[in-house]
């Protein structure tokens, strides 16, 4: 399938308290039309901070792009003017978040916030735009849509917004939805409805996901591709049946057996010791030689690069390249 997105060398850095943060350091990666790729690691890992400077959304101060491009349909998005900018957020390139509530505006029925999302992205007058808002709340699932779309934000239920939001982001039929943690805050069984609802859109739609999420579960049910983020880097890539049956760094192979249903072991839920580094002041060597059960002593002293191995596969670590941890 042709490739939709492509991002080179990102870098984004943050200062806080006169420290230099590389919250996305030097990072490479695509995605194919109509591909889902999750990006998985625990929070700080650089995830997020991933998809808001694909966006352009990273708050400056304290944070800023510092390198690399984003290339989408023939255009470097890190090139563009932010009027150009607005033109594809929201239109080409969607987004939810995990918190519905801080994007909806509490003061304005939803039906509006949809119609005008739809009047400003297709050039519909208000009475089409509306006709269309009621359309597209029926598709999510909303029950008697036309009553509905008068509700306010507050008067839904958490998965009611995050429908609501998932709605939005694809009134306008984007080529990319990018999805940050979007069932996080939600129970389980909410959760797997939205999971449900958006394999729904993706096949009426046809869009690409960039799935943020730190649940392998909710990444074994949607995704086909999954990058793994640690300290703001990539350290291992694969499609998704691969990197479930044999994951290839060290860190991934934590994540997998801290999933209660994949280990089997419903008792006591296996913690990846230590924590996520400070990225202001990393560890030598591989970021996550303290945390590692494998590591050697090149692995306090020299950084593994992202390597690729086999077709669609990358890792960063010393025992898969050959080379040894010694
Ligand atoms: Fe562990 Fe060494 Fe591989 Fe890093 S390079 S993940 S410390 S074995
Ligand atoms: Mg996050």
């Amino acid at each position: 399938m042709p490739e939709l997105i492509s991002v080179q060398n990102l870098q984004t850095q943050f200062l806080s308290d006169g420290k230099l943060v590389r919250a996305v350091d030097n990072i490479s990666f695509s995605l194919q039309e109509k591909e889902t790729v999750a990006i998985v690691g625990e929070s700080g890992s650089g995830k997020s901070v991933t998809s808001l400077s694909i966006m352009r959304l990273v708050p400056n101060p304290p944070g800023k792009i510092v390198g690399g491009q984003v290339n989408f349909h023939g255009e470097d998005l890190l090139a563009l003017s932010e009027a150009k900018m607005r033109q594809i957020r929201g239109n080409k390139i969607s987004m939810i978040f995990q918190e519905p509530m801080t994007s909806l505006n509490p003061v304005h029925r939803i039906g509006e916030q949809i119609a005008e999302t739809i009047m400003l992205h297709q050039k519909l007058d208000r009475a089409a735009a509306w006709e269309k808002t009621v359309a597209l709340l029926r598709t999510i699932g909303i029950p008697s849509p036309e009553k509905r779309a008068l509700d306010y934000p507050h008067q839904l239920s958490g998965g009611m917004r995050q429908r609501v939001m998932i709605a939005m982001a694809l009134s306008c039929h984007p080529d990319l939805l990018i999805a940050d943690e979007p069932t996080t805050a939600l129970d389980v069984t909410i959760q797997a409805q939205i999971l449900d609802l958006m394999r729904k859109m993706r096949e009426e739609f046809g869009m690409a996901i960039m799935l943020i999420t730190h649940d392998l579960g909710v990444v074994a049910e949607m995704a086909h591709r999954v990058l793994v983020m640690y300290a703001g880097r990539i350290v291992e890539e694969a499609p998704v049946q691969e990197i479930f049956a044999e994951p290839l760094h060290p860190y991934t192979v934590g994540l997998l057996r801290s999933i209660p249903r994949l280990s089997g072991n419903k008792d006591r839920l296996y913690v990846i010791d230590g924590s996520v580094p400070d990225l202001s002041r990393l560890p030598s060597g591989c970021p996550f030689h303290p945390r590692c059960p494998d590591a050697g002593p090149r692995c306090r002293r020299e950084r593994p690069e992202l390597l690729t191995l086999g077709e669609r596969r990358r890792a960063a670590c010393w025992l898969r390249s050959g080379e040894g941890v010694e």
